[in-house]
């Protein structure tokens, strides 16, 4: 069964196509790039995941899920939160939002930080299903490693010992809220598949 992702994140993707079975294909949304982009105005990451799914799956016949997730910092209220992507502006680069929140973050002792993932599964503009994940960690002083993406390298995993920047991309997935998330997606999808005929 092919199952169609709507990002045009390539850390995302990477993570989503290596989260696939035999049975459940996962690949970008063709013609992705031609789509008006969907503005994200809700306040949770399942209400803004929810709402893309909708819109993006209706330019297709086959089931579409969009991940919509970020970091919530325990000593900035939550913050980035919904906002990850573009903490430090529209376009900001992952470097700069790493160093607005490595200044933000300047001298405070509470450094506890959770990365929070929410997969919504839509067919023909009607969600099905959003599925969550997270995980807990503790923000560095300074990035770490250069594997994975986005806050990556600031989020020390202490099970590891290491930064999510320092680790395998397989490793990672197998605690992330991002792999989490994509498990229940793809049993789910497994169940879906096994109902359908050959
Ligand atoms: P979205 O595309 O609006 O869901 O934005 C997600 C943003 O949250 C990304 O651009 C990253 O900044 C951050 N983020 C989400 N998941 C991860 C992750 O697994 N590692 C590092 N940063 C992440």
């Amino acid at each position: 069964m092919i199952v169609y992702c709507a990002t045009s994140n390539p850390g995302k993707l990477r993570e989503f196509r290596a989260a696939g079975s035999n049975r459940i294909i996962i690949h970008p949304l063709p013609g992705l790039n031609e789509i008006p982009p969907r503005e994200e105005t809700g306040s949770t990451f399942e209400e803004n995941a929810s709402d893309k799914a909708a819109y993006y799956s209706r330019c297709t016949d086959e089931y579409l899920f969009v991940d919509d997730s970020g970091l919530e910092v325990a000593a900035l209220g939550g913050e980035p939160g919904v906002h990850s992507a573009r903490y430090a502006g529209g376009n900001a680069s992952d470097q700069a939002n790493n160093e607005l929140l490595l200044a933000r973050m300047r001298g405070m002792e509470d450094r506890r930080a959770r990365f929070v993932c929410a997969i919504a599964l839509a067919r023909g503009g009607e969600v099905l299903r959003v599925f969550r994940g997270a995980v807990e960690g503790v923000l560095l002083e300074a990035p770490h490693g250069a594997n994975g993406f986005g806050y990556d390298p600031l989020f020390y995993y202490p099970p590891y010992g290491r930064s999510f920047g320092e680790i395998d991309p397989d490793r990672k997935l197998l605690v992330s809220h991002r792999g989490a998330a994509l498990r229940d997606l793809v049993r789910f999808l497994e169940r879906l598949a096994r109902k359908q005929p050959r």
